[in-house]
């Protein structure tokens, strides 16, 4: 995709899941071949930025190299926890190769280009909080786990057996066209951060979205010390480190050996990672002002962009501490598209013509209530407080 700063690479690994040394090699090739700067989306995939034509052939020979490659056909989502939660109904990554499988062969040219499909197995970091055109969640059922196809409009089928399911989301999505797709519906991610599943896995979201790329390799480097082996990217911006015995049990929950045992044998220290990763700047724990604000690329970078947004970002969260401290949310916009957040927040800020509007209790289409210019926003962020 182009856009303000160059062409993006978005890259969602099979499972959202990738080795250490992967994710340090796609780090050190977006600094060599686009400018350095390396995003993980809301919706959980890792993009590059400021590529050109010429560079971008390098980056895909170096995800190649790093054993990165993204299955064919269109993305399907499954949670960052998939195969580790014990509250987990079935886990969803058998289903969903076999669905990334079919739809690979049969989806057609009239499906849309951008896709949202999820298989959910549920558990506490089930992917319930993310719109999709379609998705795939797992049933409690008296013999093995069923699934149930739905839309963010309700369920589409009974709960069908997996092969079932596969067959019907096919012929679902294959009669999807564009002109027929509906924008899904506006839905909050839970945000895995902390010490997870008991120590068997270790969350940290990316603040505000985006980083540097030597920043990435840093963590890398950091979470390989710490024990563990494979990331998988996660929604809302996050990254889950998970050792080898985690990573790799794939039981369903109550079957085989507990990933927690398996990855306290391997030697995971997921407090020591977050230690780690709070020296770099990451984030490591709820707690986190920087998780109340949305924000997205902004001039220069977007090329829609009316006013910047992410040099702000730590100025805009300080600014605003006495809304955050008492819960409020943020949203800083650089146009009135409002990529970053499709639901209202308690104070949008969105680019207007090179000054900032402010909305409160809105989205960044709204009409703002005032506009100030660039000089005076964080002065005006100040008085905001929490409306009723
Ligand atoms: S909201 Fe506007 S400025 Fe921000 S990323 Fe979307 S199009 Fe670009």
């Amino acid at each position: 995709m182009a856009t303000g700063d160059g062409l993006i690479a978005r890259l969602l690994p099979a499972d959202g899941e990738l080795s250490l040394a992967a994710l340090a090699a796609i780090a050190v090739a977006a600094a060599r071949c686009g400018n350095g700067v390396v995003e993980v989306t809301q919706r959980g995939s890792l993009q590059v930025r400021g590529l050109s034509a010429e560079t971008v052939a390098g980056l895909e020979r170096a995800v190649h190299a790093a054993g990165a490659s993204p299955p064919a056909g269109p993305p399907v989502h499954v949670g960052p926890l998939a195969g580790l939660d014990p509250a987990e109904i079935a886990d969803p990554r058998p289903l969903a190769a076999m669905l990334r499988d079919r739809l690979a062969a049969a989806v057609t040219a009239a499906a849309p280009a951008k896709l949202a499909i999820i298989v959910d197995g549920g558990g506490g970091f089930g992917l319930d909080g993310l719109s999709a055109d379609l998705r795939l969640v797992a049933v409690r059922t008296a013999g093995v786990p069923a699934w149930r196809l739905e839309t963010d409009d309700g369920a589409l089928t009974p709960p069908l057996l997996p092969a079932e399911a596969v067959a019907a989301a096919v012929a679902f999505v294959a009669g999807l066209d564009r002109s027929q797709r509906k924008r899904p519906r506006p839905r909050v991610p839970v945000v895995p951060v902390g010490v997870l599943i008991d120590g068997a896995a270790a969350g940290v979201v990316v603040p505000y979205g985006f980083t540097d790329a030597g920043r990435l390799a840093d963590l890398a480097v950091a979470a390989a010390g710490a024990g563990a082996t494979r990331i998988r990217l996660s929604p809302g911006h996050g990254l889950v480190f998970v050792g080898t015995g985690s990573a790799g049990s794939g039981a369903p929950a109550g079957l085989g050996a507990s990933p927690v045992t398996a990855a306290a044998a391997a030697g995971f220290a997921p407090t020591a990672l977050l230690a780690a990763a709070a020296e770099l700047g990451f984030i490591v724990g709820p707690g986190d002002p920087r998780l109340a604000l949305s924000v997205c690329a902004g001039a220069p970078a977007c090329g829609s962009g009316e006013a910047p947004t992410r040099a702000l970002a730590d100025a805009v969260v300080a600014a605003a501490a006495p809304l955050i401290a008492e819960g409020g949310s943020v949203h800083l916009s650089g146009c009135a598209k409002g990529c970053a957040r499709a639901t209202p927040a308690d104070l949008t800020i969105v680019g207007r013509v090179g000054s900032y509007g402010m909305v409160r209790d809105g989205r960044a289409g709204d009409c703002p209530d005032e506009t100030v210019p660039p000089e005076a926003l964080l002065a005006a962020l100040a008085l905001v407080r929490p409306t009723g």
